[in-house]
């Protein structure tokens, strides 16, 4: 393979972004150990926000979008890496400092790479992606904290989404009583047969509340942020925990100190980015022996790689179920 496809984020003169298709060769690549032939990669809202130009994600020019990959090592001088290791790459700065995952060929650093667990395919890891891994880190934070499906519900936000949708699954499995937050009532059924258990309408958080309100739930999984957080923290039990991962609604978190110093709630922060390589294999691992493929399918589209940049556009829109796998070479 000389050049190959690529979608290149480009700023032009004006400072606006502009993201398109072209060609690349391995010349091009940046520094790293391990060269990738990718056969997947996803689209998540992050991505969304790379290539509707809505955001200064990429912090350098012109930068290869995508902050996913899965793939087939086709070269190493990583002592943890040989041709033909099956991996994935979630984060670690792709698309906004390092060439992304939306290419045919990546060239990377060994040490952010995870070989694909046993059990899970390149596409089932993508289907993952950031938004799963991510979900996993939420529900592995709660634990941490000592939290337990007999200390009372579990509330998700932003249910219908990537995030959401696998956060759901994973709590379900470890037998916690869901309660699932959307803006899409219609995708009731949806949510009940990834294991929620309740459905409540997003109106209910997403507007200004008080500082406290009745305790609801003693844990949660928040993508939204924003009013929404403000609202699932103050109706949290006291001395349950919230994992706070995402901004579907704003970055602000119009709050007061009251839940966590009357209930002694605590508020988590996840970070998938710059994870530590133990957590990200500890989250790995609990993710190929808990998630139920078949469950992993349902909420899972695949298009092919000249479909992601329309496709991107409408996750900020709220517009995906689940989430989506991108075909991007054999
Ligand atoms: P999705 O678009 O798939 O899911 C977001 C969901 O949030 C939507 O499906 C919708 O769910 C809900 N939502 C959208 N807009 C609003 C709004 N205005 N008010 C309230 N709810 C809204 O995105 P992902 O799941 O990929 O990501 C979710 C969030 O998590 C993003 O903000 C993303 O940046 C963040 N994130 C953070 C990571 C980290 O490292 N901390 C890693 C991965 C993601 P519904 O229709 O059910 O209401």
């Amino acid at each position: 393979m000389s050049g190959f496809k690529a979608i290149m984020v480009t700023k032009d003169e004006a400072g606006t972004q502009h993201a398109a298709f072209t060609t690349v060769t391995e010349a091009d690549l940046m520094e790293g150990d391990v060269t990738i032939r990718v056969s997947h990669s996803t689209i998540n809202y992050k991505d969304g926000l790379v290539l509707s130009a809505k955001s200064a994600v990429p912090r350098k020019f012109p930068m290869i979008a995508g902050i996913d990959l899965a793939g087939i090592v086709e070269s190493s001088a990583h002592q943890n890496f040989k041709p033909g290791d099956a991996v994935l790459l979630n984060g670690y700065g792709l698309s906004e400092t390092h060439f992304g995952g939306y290419s045919e060929k990546a060239r990377v650093k060994g040490d952010w790479l995870v070989k694909i667990p046993t059990g899970l395919s390149a596409h089932d890891a993508m289907a993952i992606g950031t938004a799963g891994y991510t979900a996993m880190l939420s529900v592995l934070a709660l634990e941490r904290h000592g939290l337990k499906p007999a200390d009372g519900p579990a509330i998700v936000t932003g249910a219908a989404g990537g995030v959401g949708s696998v956060a759901i699954a994973l709590l379900k499995k470890a037998g916690w009583h869901v309660i699932a937050s959307t803006g899409r009532l219609e995708e009731s059924d949806y949510l009940k047969s990834l294991g929620a258990a309740e459905i409540i309408d997003r109106k209910e958080l997403s507007e200004p509340g008080r500082p406290l309100g009745k305790e609801r739930w003693a844990a949660g999984v928040d993508s939204v942020g924003s009013h929404t957080l403000a609202n699932v923290v103050a109706q949290t039990k006291a001395h349950g925990a919230i994992s706070a991962c995402g901004l579907a609604q704003g970055m602000d978190f119009p709050s007061s100190v009251a839940p966590f110093i009357l209930r002694g709630v605590a508020l988590l922060g996840i970070d998938s980015v710059m994870c530590p390589m133990s957590l990200r294999l500890e989250a790995w691992k609990r993710l190929a022996s808990d998630l139920d493929r078949t469950l992993l399918a349902s909420m899972t589209k695949t298009i092919p790689f000249d479909q992601v940049i329309e496709t991107a556009a409408t996750i900020l829109n709220g517009q995906i179920r689940g989430r989506v796998v991108v075909e991007i070479g054999s």
